[in-house]
């Protein structure tokens, strides 16, 4: 069984990306459970024909824990997809990384955590230790980023590349990166500048994907690009991932960059302006 977590900045396109990677690799008759890991409860709305299912959490909160069994929290979306969702408290209140951690004792007691592969979409804030949960509990074993050529997605996926070595250091839990999927805004240089920030972590772009308005419409007929329109070159784009997941065999402790590094590493892909000062 294959554990991988996709992080990334918020709003970078972690749950389109996972959302789509799932409905590429139901699509190659593989068992597929998608685990959304954010208090947002939408990461897996397209495989679920735009239904925002009940999170595990709230579900804890009606029933109890003990009352309650697979069938209510995990939901069949996309050619079967198993789709959970952990959920997590109101905004300000409480640690947003609790409906992570329930939703994980409860699968493990209904012995859920099966199949071919299991992707659980993670908000990128490792800071807390919930978001970092899948990974330090070695339930993902790989990892990939998604980020694009803006620098805070960059800061936000060399945050994660820290975290990654740090949990490698400190436990005897496998967990590495995979490699870097860029999922584009259409900055200057950005396959460039997002595949030298790879090389410098030690990592690679496995796939580049392009923004394109077809997520938006397939998104506003609730549907993943690839059941929306499997034929668009978009479609492709996804299939390619899950075949470069599938057949994967580089996994690496992650090297991370300092801020300045970062910035000047942004800055030599950009052309300088004439008659301003750059730093
Ligand atoms: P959050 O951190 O809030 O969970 P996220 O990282 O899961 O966000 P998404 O919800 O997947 O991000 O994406 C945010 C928005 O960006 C989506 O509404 C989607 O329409 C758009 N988007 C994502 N990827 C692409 C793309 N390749 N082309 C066009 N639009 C995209
Ligand atoms: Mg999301």
């Amino acid at each position: 069984m294959k554990q991988i977590a996709i992080y990334g900045k918020g709003g970078i396109g972690k749950s389109t990306t996972s959302s789509n990677l799932s409905a590429a690799l139901a699509d190659r008759n593989l068992a597929v459970m998608q685990i959304g890991c954010d208090p947002k409860r939408d990461s897996t709305r397209m495989l679920m024909q735009g239904r925002l299912i009940p999170t595990v959490l709230d579900l804890i909160r009606e029933k109890g824990e003990a009352n309650l069994g697979s069938s209510d929290v995990i939901f069949e979306g996309y050619r079967g997809i198993r789709c959970v969702e952990a959920g997590g408290p109101e905004p300000g209140v409480g640690c947003a990384g609790r409906g992570i951690i329930a939703t994980f004792q409860l699968l493990e007691r209904l012995d859920a955590f099966k199949g071919d592969v299991i992707l659980y979409d993670v908000l990128g804030d490792v800071v807390c230790g919930g978001f970092a949960m899948p990974m330090r509990k070695g339930y993902a074993q790989e990892i990939y980023l998604v980020t694009s050529g803006e620098l805070m997605a960059l800061y936000a996926a060399n945050n994660i590349c820290k975290a990654i070595a740090r949990i490698s250091q400190n436990s005897r839990q496998i967990c590495r990166l995979g490699g870097i999927i860029c999922n584009a805004r259409n900055t200057p240089g950005e396959k460039e500048l997002v595949e030298a920030f790879a090389k410098s972590v030690g990592s690679r772009v496995l796939t580049y994907i392009p923004r394109d308005e077809i997520v938006q419409h397939a998104e506003l007929n609730t549907m993943t690009v690839i059941e929306y329109e499997p034929e668009s070159d978009q479609a492709g784009r996804y299939r390619e991932l899950a075949e470069a997941v599938m057949t994967n065999t580089s996994f690496i402790i992650p090297s991370f960059l300092e801020m300045e590094e970062l910035e000047q590493m942004g800055r030599s892909f950009l052309t300088p302006r004439s008659g301003v000062r750059e730093r």
